[in-house]
């Protein structure tokens, strides 16, 4: 967590939907959602929706990795926004702009690459 300390993001707690804006350098405090007071689970994945994806993306003091995925359905409005032609579709984004992205079936060790190629 060194890389995320004093860095800020905004996630919506999975109980209620309240955005929360949370401090990465107190994550082993167990953030809570200042609305319901239930944990806001930052070791899962975390959903986003048409209403929430620009803010929690904008707002992030770190790189935010997205992955697009379909439960199963036709083309979705945010599939077509940011041009995903296949599933599953992961894009990194810093500061709210694409920076790379992988397509289909990838190894993990070609995820890990990705990540480490902007950490640097
Ligand atoms: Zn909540």
């Amino acid at each position: 967590m060194s890389v995320a300390a004093g860095r800020r993001v905004t996630l919506s707690c999975p109980f209620c939907a309240t955005l929360n804006r949370v401090d990465l350098a107190r994550v082993d405090a167990r953030p809570k959602c200042g609305q319901c007071g239930r944990p806001l689970l930052l070791d899962r994945p975390l959903a986003v929706t048409d209403q929430t994806f620009d803010r929690l993306i904008g707002d992030a003091e770190v790189p935010v990795f997205v992955d697009f995925y379909a439960d199963w359905c036709g083309p979705c409005g945010t599939m077509t926004r940011f041009g995903v032609r296949g599933i599953p579709t992961l894009i990194l984004f810093a500061h709210g702009a694409e920076v790379s992205r992988l397509t289909g079936a990838v190894p993990r060790a070609q995820i890990d690459a990705l990540l480490a190629a902007e950490r640097r």
